[in-house]
């Protein structure tokens, strides 16, 4: 029987899992893939890696701020850029209008998660597909692989909400607030999909910009030289991200090589650089819960039941990694407040890296 079982290593996930288990909670983590980080995503492939995911943290508040500087000064982050271009429908290239620094890790936005994760006891490969409740106020979670079962006294669930409804909507209103459970199925994500995409070394021109923002653009969000990112790189590569329009579109499409390329060819013709859609190789990913559209007012998401159940992640109170940051912290609060009582006042996440 563990205390606690954090369902989801994303940033949220961890942050609350070190927060809980440097106070003195046995914790368990259970992630469904095989690397730490969620949408904070690097893929490894043809000799270099991309982030996929998350492409820079830009520090608002206080809490990433400080994170940031601790990762900086152990060299896991460094300064990508500090502009991000807008390109108008009307193909106008505009100068930045906020100059501010973006963070990023040369070795992959993943490593930002990885460094949070000593000391934590972290189960991948592991997706949780049922949660019951069992007798003495405990919960039950199955795993799928396996077919193995835990048991904690508290679960926190870092996942997507519309996830979250899907593992928690079986347990019912006899377990669950009817009111969490309409909470929970209120909050609503955009999908997005991301293209990598490498080209010859000899490709010309390479753009001004390392970072660039389509405007008003009905199939594209975004484009970065995310070989920029990385130390010596030896062929240009990008990554694309689509809007949510397009994404909805192709979202159940089979085969997203043709999606892929279409956007490819409408970031070729909206940037005047031919090349771009001729790629040597190329890699699409779909996100189906990218960024909440919908997100629930509040830092997290507490199920109101025997035994403490409590949601977190971007989608509760803020958004991106710095809103998800927050919420994993709020999470460990209220877990330990319904838990224990433990005092948390001394207890910080970040000592981990230091
Ligand atoms: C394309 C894209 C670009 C982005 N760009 C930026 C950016 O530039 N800057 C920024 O700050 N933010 C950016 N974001 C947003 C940022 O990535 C997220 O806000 C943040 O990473 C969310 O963290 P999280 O912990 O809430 O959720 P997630 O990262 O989604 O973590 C949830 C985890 O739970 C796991 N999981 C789900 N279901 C189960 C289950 N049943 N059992 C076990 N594990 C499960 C998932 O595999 C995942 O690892 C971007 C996101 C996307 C998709």
């Amino acid at each position: 029987m563990t205390d606690i079982a954090v369902i989801g290593a994303g940033i949220a996930g961890l942050v609350c899992a070190q927060q809980l288990s440097q106070a003195g909670y046995s914790v368990l983590v259970v992630e469904k893939s095989r690397g730490l980080g969620g949408r904070l995503a690097t893929r490894r492939l043809h000799g270099i890696c991309a982030d996929h995911g998350a492409c820079y943290l830009e520090p608002k508040g206080e809490l990433l701020g400080r994170f940031v500087e601790i990762l900086r000064s152990r060299q896991i982050l460094k300064v990508w850029t500090e502009e991000v271009y807008e390109l108008t429908v009307n193909a106008l290239l505009t100068e930045p209008k906020n100059r501010s620094p973006r963070y990023v890790a040369p070795e992959g936005m993943s490593a930002i998660a990885k460094s949070l994760a000593p000391g934590l006891e972290i189960l991948l490969n592991q997706r949780v597909v049922a949660i019951t409740s069992i007798p003495e106020n405990s919960w039950r979670l199955t795993l799928e692989s396996s077919n193995e079962e835990l048991t904690a006294k508290a679960i926190v669930v870092a996942i997507p909400a519309p996830q979250a409804v899907m593992l928690l909507e079986p347990l019912g209103e006899s377990v669950l607030d009817a009111v969490f459970l309409d909470n929970l199925r209120s909050v609503e994500f955009y999908p997005s999909i991301s293209v990598i995409a490498g080209y010859p070394p000899t490709s010309q021109p390479l753009p001004e910009w390392k970072a660039l923002t389509f405007m008003d653009n009905a199939d594209l969000a975004w484009i970065g030289l995310d070989s920029s990112k990385r130390p010596n790189p030896q062929q240009p590569h990008f990554v694309v991200q689509s809007s949510a329009n397009f994404a909805q579109r192709h979202l159940e499409s089979q085969d997203l090589q043709p999606v892929g390329q279409l956007m490819l060819q409408r970031a070729a013709e909206s940037l005047s650089l031919p090349w771009l859609n001729t790629p040597e190789w190329m890699q699409v990913h779909r996100w189906r819960y990218a960024f909440p559209s919908c997100p629930w007012h509040e830092a997290f998401l507490s199920a109101g039941s025997p035994s403490p159940l409590v949601c977190c992640g971007d989608w509760c109170g803020g958004n991106l990694v710095e809103g998800a940051m927050l919420s994993g912290l709020a999470a460990a609060d209220e877990i330990n407040h319904q838990l224990r009582h433990l005092l948390l006042e001394n207890v910080n996440f970040l000592k981990v890296l230091t």
